[in-house]
């Protein structure tokens, strides 16, 4: 009897929903009560430093030493008022997870007495050993030591006795080592291109924040179950499993009332996130069976990053006291749906303007044509570097299997605008316009709808769509930290605004009239980008084949998607905006191909253990119950009695999966040696993708086959239908 599995499901036949202290007040007054934000900062700072960090921040300028230690002070006073007893600097490092190491509060004076301290030199600057976090070779090249530096720009926040100072971290000779960095150069990046760019239709724009929304999707497990899959404890994901007989197809699950225990939990990272200033707002039952989703209002994007970064931090530890392992995990069941982080994307103005959103006049839609079409630009001139910053092992299942968005990166923007970039394509004549011709698009334009019908109900299955107001990139993984798409994204659509700006004025210095240069620009690049713009099916066979036809790039793995990265029209881009170096740029495709390669490397060790030391040796037991049957049965029956034959016919099943899996499980191992003795990080990561990974899929089936065949009571590990429906 397999002991482990009965306990856990024993076990989670007892649980109750976790009772947690229920905060009985509206949100509005504890919402962020354990941020040191702007009503904090009001209250213990001086009115003049008050606005010289303001001032700052806006401008994303250094703030100097002296201001340092005022807010440092203030910060201090804040967190002991509040029972807090340390303070660590909290960043985003490329391990993909969070770091941060504690220090208190508590110092000694030079006299020896205890004092509490916390200064400008402590706010603004650590130093922990970048040796010990992946850099690419940046730590061999040049010096060891790296240091942590205060991104004011991200408010510092309360976890715990411990306040957490967000930073950035960059190695000592400058090149980053983590996710924030070049975020917030992509930021400031298109913050300066959009500004310009805005000049042709408002003067007061003096500033453009990206906005993020995400949409976190996650499965939540049972601890006990968990526990019994050793897959899911080292992988994240089931790597044998028979699907249930039921599964998600009668699509109950969606929307549905959320489970009980779920609700508490979902109940308390809430009330914890709203204290923490993450505005959380959506919650709802996902396609499969323990599958949720949770959105926030949309934010500033280096914000929503780190708070996406913390909710997934917040979650964890939370959902152990509830029982639960969250999986975050982009397909932790095969058969079922995946995992994404849809980030809704968009460029706001200090103005209060949605620059993606349609407004009431042609001015105001011209505005928004121009920002709407050179994204779409942008992205059809680097969906393959898009593409990159998606990638990672465990996407890859989402990606291009028929429920995700597929590795095809195209748009969709709804039949209202296609109408309306054909129309533009087809009235910018190419002669000059008219005064009637200008007339005549300008009421064009100003016909826009505000609402866009189809873009409420959207296209689920474009990698990015345009829904009414904002992009949808709905290819990044749940797992993913969105700074790496967000990077990508707003460092190409600066680029592509920085174009269209010296194209305007060079036609206006020509003597063309700023609109009808507006317009004329726009229509090149509507006929150079139509190609990615799709509006059918993205998960169907045709659209694969449609897409070839068009030269659209379909990179199905993670280690094709991520060369683009050493490309030269990549290192010049980044270059061009000061985003990355090329040894930033070469040392995050190293970084990024050895990760691929230890977590397939990790699979295989799992799929060899499981297989060889857990699965087989079941069968083996369920084989040798059939012999002694079939002996028993002959003695009894005869030789010829046809009593055994079912018997038999399992019996050789066994045999024949067993086999199989002995056969194959050696054949990967053979392959993974192989692999580990290539010279660089490149080539192991593309032989454990091509030569290591594919029999993953032919092991599993034979293991599958197994679970069919073997009494439920010696099958060891917990089944799907377990995993995913017992309550
Ligand atoms: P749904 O997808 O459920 O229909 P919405 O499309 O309104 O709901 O919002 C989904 C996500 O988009 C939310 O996280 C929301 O904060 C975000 N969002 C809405 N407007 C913007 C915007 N201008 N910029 C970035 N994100 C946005
Ligand atoms: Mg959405």
């Amino acid at each position: 009897m397999s002991t482990l599995r009965f306990k856990a499901l024993e076990d989670v036949m007892k649980r109750q929903p976790v009772q947690i202290d229920s905060v009985e007040v509206p949100v509005s007054e504890y919402f962020g009560e354990n941020v040191f934000g702007k009503k904090v900062m009001q209250n213990y700072l001086a009115s003049d430093v008050y606005k010289q960090v303001m001032a700052c921040i806006q401008d994303g300028k250094q703030i100097d030493r002296s201001i340092a230690d005022n807010v440092a002070l203030a910060m201090k006073a804040w967190a002991i008022s509040k029972g807090v007893t340390h303070y660590t600097h909290w960043f985003q490092p490329l391990t993909g997870l969070t770091a941060e190491k504690h220090d208190a509060f508590f110092d000694l004076s030079s006299d020896g007495n205890a004092i509490e301290k916390f200064e400008g030199n402590q706010l603004a600057q650590q130093e922990p050993d970048a040796s010990s976090f992946p850099n690419g070779g940046i730590r061999n090249t040049f010096e060891a030591r790296g240091y942590t530096a205060w991104d004011p720009s991200s408010p510092a926040f309360i976890i715990g006795q411990t306040l957490c100072v967000p930073t950035i971290f960059v190695a000592y000779t400058g090149e980053a080592l983590d996710y924030k960095t070049p975020l917030l150069k992509a930021l400031h990046a298109v913050d300066k291109a959009a500004v310009n760019v805005c000049k042709y239709f408002d003067k007061d724009v003096t500033k453009v924040n990206a906005t993020l929304g995400w949409e976190q999707e996650y499965f939540l497990i049972d601890t006990a179950l968990y526990n019994a899959r050793p897959d899911l404890v080292l992988t994240g994901r089931t790597l044998f499993g028979k699907s249930s007989s039921k599964g998600q197809q009668l699509d109950d699950h969606y929307f549905g009332s959320i489970p009980d225990r779920a609700a508490a939990f979902m109940k308390d990272y809430e009330q914890e996130s709203l204290r923490l200033g993450i505005p959380v707002k959506t919650r709802h039952n996902e396609v499969a069976p323990n599958q949720f989703e949770c959105a926030p209002v949309f934010e500033e994007a280096n914000l929503a990053v780190d708070h996406t970064e913390l909710l997934m931090d917040l979650m964890g530890k939370l959902a152990i006291k509830h029982n639960f392992k969250i999986l975050l995990h982009e397909k932790p069941f095969a058969g079922m749906n995946g995992s994404g982080k849809h980030n809704n994307w968009s460029l706001a103005t200090n103005t209060g303007v949605n620059l993606l959103s349609p407004g009431k006049t042609p001015r105001n839609n011209l505005r928004f044509l121009t920002f709407f079409i050179n994204t779409i630009k942008a992205v059809h001139d680097y969906s393959d570097l898009l593409r990159s910053s998606i990638a990672s092992a465990s996407n890859d299942h989402r990606l291009g299997a028929n429920e995700a968005p597929p590795a095809i990166i195209s748009i969709f923007i709804g039949s209202q605008l296609t109408a309306v970039l054909n129309d533009l394509e087809k009235k910018v004549p190419s002669k000059k316009m008219t005064p009637d011709e200008k007339t005549e698009l300008k009421l064009n334009i100003g016909k826009i709808p505000q609402i866009l019908l189809d873009n409420t109900d959207r296209n689920r299955t474009s990698p990015f769509a345009f829904t009414g107001n904002k992009f949808e990139l709905r290819a990044v993984g749940s797992s993913a930290n969105c700074a790496s798409a967000m990077t990508v994204l707003n460092t190409i659509v600066a680029k592509q605004l920085i174009e269209f700006e010296k194209e305007v004025d060079g036609m206006i210095k020509k003597g063309i009239q700023k609109d009808e240069a507006i317009f004329k620009i726009l229509r090149g690049y509507i006929v150079h980008s139509k190609k990615i713009l799709f509006e059918g099916n993205g998960y169907s066979s045709e659209w694969e084949k449609e897409a070839k036809k068009r030269g659209l790039p379909n990179i199905k793995t993670t280690p094709g998607a991520l060369d683009v990265l050493t490309t030269p029209k990549v290192k010049s881009l980044y270059k061009e905006l000061d985003i990355m170096s090329e040894v930033e740029l070469e040392a995050r495709h190293e970084i990024d191909l050895e990760n691929y390669k230890l977590k397939i490397e990790i699979e295989s060790r799992m799929v060899t253990e499981l297989a060889l030391n857990v699965v087989i040796p079941s069968a083996l037991k369920f084989q040798n119950a059939l012999l002694e049957n079939v002996t028993a049965l002959i003695n009894v029956y005869g030789k010829k009695t046809d009593l055994i034959k079912a018997q038999s016919d399992t019996i050789t099943a066994i045999s024949q999966a067993v086999n199989a899996i002995k056969t194959n499980v050696d054949a990967m191992n053979k392959e993974k040696e192989k692999a580990n003795t290539l010279p660089s990080a490149g080539k192991q990561a593309h032989a454990y993708c091509d030569k290591v990974k594919p029999y993953f899929d032919v092991v599993r089936e034979n293991v599958d086959n197994l679970e069919l065949i073997v009494a439920d009571e010696l099958w060891p590990l917990p089944k799907y239908r377990e995993l995913l429906f017992t309550r």
